[in-house]
């Protein structure tokens, strides 16, 4: 394989990937073969079973792992698709007497299940459309809550549209299938979409915004998107996993798609690691044996001798128990947060970071200006920010200094779009990027930043934290892998790329945070206090990147510290700011000869130094010495 295709060809992850998908599968053949050669007529319909189960936890989990919002309304997704396909499939004489009232445009259509399945899946596609455009707006608990609304609101209408469902009552004459083959297939096929969805564009951009919904949308993801794509292709998957599951039970009411079932899945989903689609169906196995052997001891039995008592709820109990224990044990699941399988891409990375050469990086089209003029910025009468304007031009690094709370992060988020100004514009040419959607400031290639507190995407792996930021450009996968293993080389994080942010050294997270940045192949690159809490061989080593970035891509750079020293090795301007005023500008030796400056510093320099006698904190205090004099 030759360099150049070695550097941009994601074959060999794509492989890796594969061998992820193999390994669910694999336990759920496995799981499934030992059911029905072992314990015969018992065993398949357990497997039977397991199978769509895996269906249901599959979906389920394609929208609470990828988004992290567990829900609780897949159960209504459920409902219709074992109605909509139990009506679809009926026999029409049975129809008659089971549903005398049904309307003539359902009635008597006697389809197969194969054919019934596509017409099942719209109708899911259209209820998940269609209650999308509300759970996506929401997050956290509210987006939960607003589930289980579905969850009882479509009970509530099951078990009143008599005519069509027999109301409470068992809506029976469901043609069953109690084919191992029919429902095992069904589930690899599950599977196998749950796992490219996972590992697709949408996949990454979802779970970036499980991890930090901020930092994604200043990346130019949009949430609201990412989120009712999830819930679109979960809720279907739903619908069919549900028709499936009618089809198994032949006979059924609304309760058998309500809490209980509901509350079965999302233990199976939690107990085995809901970040994962291995994690699903190691739960599903985990959780349908559990069931079954606890559902023997429900009726009393005799265990070496002695007889149990009836207890009724013993099978819930249990699972409540379940997820207590594995919360307790391992929060993340069984499985991790992980996908079962190799984590190949650990050292395929490490040969492709290898061969990557930094200087490959393209420079900007055309020369670029930012120009930030008259911004203003107050919160609840505190002025963090006060008509403040400077220039950050490409080709050149521009400092922005000032003693803590003096309102540089504040300019920054006024800049990214995260906060609104009071007053002033940020332009790039004619474009305004404060009136700039955050998704258009990227696809543009304005600006990107990193941020003071790091921001990344805890659970997705450094590759991954780079991979989403190039794809959110709009480039395709293979482009978005190729600035990936450029900026990963950058900054000398090819060796732990399969690594999880969560994981990685601080240095390693804070050099991450300026790769992902830089993967968006910004014409200004924001750079938010990089060397805060870096000690001093590492921020040496961060200054050099920077310089050689600053110098080989043409690109512009906002370097923001509170250190001058650092700010002044690598500026040819600097702007200082104190209290959220400009109060000096120019070359590094006319800041250091600036009397404002010299004031606003030697003062912070003494309470620094005051209290770093007092107490022993982190904070270095300022070089004002030997940076000043
Ligand atoms: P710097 O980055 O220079 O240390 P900041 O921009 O973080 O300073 O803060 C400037 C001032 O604005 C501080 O007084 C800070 O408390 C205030 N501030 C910043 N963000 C907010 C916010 N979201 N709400 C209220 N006050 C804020
Ligand atoms: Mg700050």
């Amino acid at each position: 394989m030759s360099l150049p295709e070695l550097n941009t060809h994601p074959s060999r992850l794509r492989a890796a990937n594969h061998l992820r998908t193999i390994a669910s599968l694999a336990v759920l053949l496995a799981a499934v073969a030992i059911l029905v050669w072992g314990f015969g007529r018992t065993g398949e319909r357990i497997a039977v079973l397991m199978c769509v189960n895996v269906t249901a936890v599959v979906s389920l989990m394609v929208f609470c792992g990828n988004t992290g919002i567990v829900s609780f309304g897949h159960g209504a997704f459920m409902t219709v698709g074992a109605y909509l396909s139990g009506i679809l499939t009926m026999s029409a004489g049975l129809q008659r007497s089971a549903l005398p009232d049904l309307p003539a445009w359902l009635a008597g259509h006697e389809l197969s299940i194969l054919t019934a399945i596509p017409l099942v899946s719209l109708a899911g596609l259209a209820v998940a459309v269609l209650t999308g455009g509300v759970i996506a707006r929401l997050m956290g608990a509210s987006a939960t809550i607003s589930t289980l609304g579905l969850l009882i609101i479509v009970h509530s209408v099951a078990i009143s549209a008599r005519e069509v469902t027999r109301g409470s009552q068992t809506f029976y004459g469901v043609p069953r299938v109690t084919d191992i083959l029919f429902v095992l297939i069904a589930s690899i096929i599950f599977i196998l979409i749950a796992r490219t969805y996972r590992e697709s564009r949408w996949g990454l951009y979802a779970r970036a915004v499980r991890d930090d919904e901020d930092a994604a949308t200043v990346l130019g993801i949009s949430p609201r998107r990412a989120r009712l794509i999830a819930w679109t292709l979960s809720g279907t998957m739903a619908t069919v996993a549900g028709a499936l599951y009618g089809h198994i039970l032949g006979a059924f009411s609304p309760a058998s798609f309500y809490l209980g079932l509901v509350f079965a899945h999302v233990v199976m989903m939690i107990v085995g690691g809901m970040a994962s689609v291995g994690g699903a169906v190691v739960g599903v196995i985990a959780v349908t044996l559990l069931q079954n052997a606890i559902r023997n001891l429900e009726g009393g039995a005799t265990v070496l001798g002695a007889t149990l008592p009836e207890v009724f709820g013993l099978t819930t109990i249990a699972l409540g128990l379940a997820i207590l224990l594995v919360i307790w044990l391992r929060p993340q699941g069984i499985v991790g947060g992980f996908e079962l399988g190799p984590g190949a891409d650990a050292s395929v990375l490490r040969n492709i970071a290898r061969m990557t050469r930094p200087a490959d990086a393209p420079a900007p089209a055309s020369e670029m200006k930012l120009v930030a003029s008259g911004m203003s910025k107050s919160f609840a009468g505190v002025k963090a920010v006060i008509d403040v304007s400077f220039e950050a031009p490409t080709g050149r690094i521009t400092g922005l200094i000032g003693p803590n709370g003096a309102g540089k992060s504040t300019l920054v988020n006024l800049m990214t779009g995260q906060y609104t100004p009071d007053r002033g514009r940020a332009q790039i040419g004619e474009v305004d990027l404060t009136k700039l959607p955050p998704h258009e400031v990227i696809r543009q290639g304005f600006v990107a930043r990193s941020f003071q507190n790091l921001r990344l995407f805890a659970g997705l792996t450094a590759y991954e934290n780079v991979l989403v930021a190039a794809l959110a450009t709009g480039v395709t996968r293979k482009e978005a892998h190729a600035a990936t293993m450029r900026e990963l080389s950058a900054f000398d994080l090819g060796d732990i790329a399969g690594m999880r942010a969560e994981n990685l050294p601080y240095g390693a997270r804070k050099r991450l945070e300026i790769a992902r940045a830089l993967a968006q192949e910004p014409a200004i690159l924001l750079l938010d206090e990089p060397a805060a809490g870096m000690n001093p061989a590492e921020t040496d080593d961060l200054a050099n990147r920077i310089e050689m970035i600053g110098r080989d891509r043409n690109i512009g750079i906002l370097l923001i510290d509170h250190d001058l020293k650092f700010v002044n090795r690598l500026s040819s301007r600097i702007v200082v700011m104190n209290r959220g005023e400009k109060i000096a500008e120019g070359t590094p030796e006319e800041v250091r000869a600036d009397a404002g400056v010299i004031e606003a510093y030697i003062g912070r320099g003494r309470t620094a130094r005051a209290a770093e006698h007092a107490s022993s904190t982190q904070d270095r205090p300022y070089p004002t010495e030997g940076v000043l004099a």
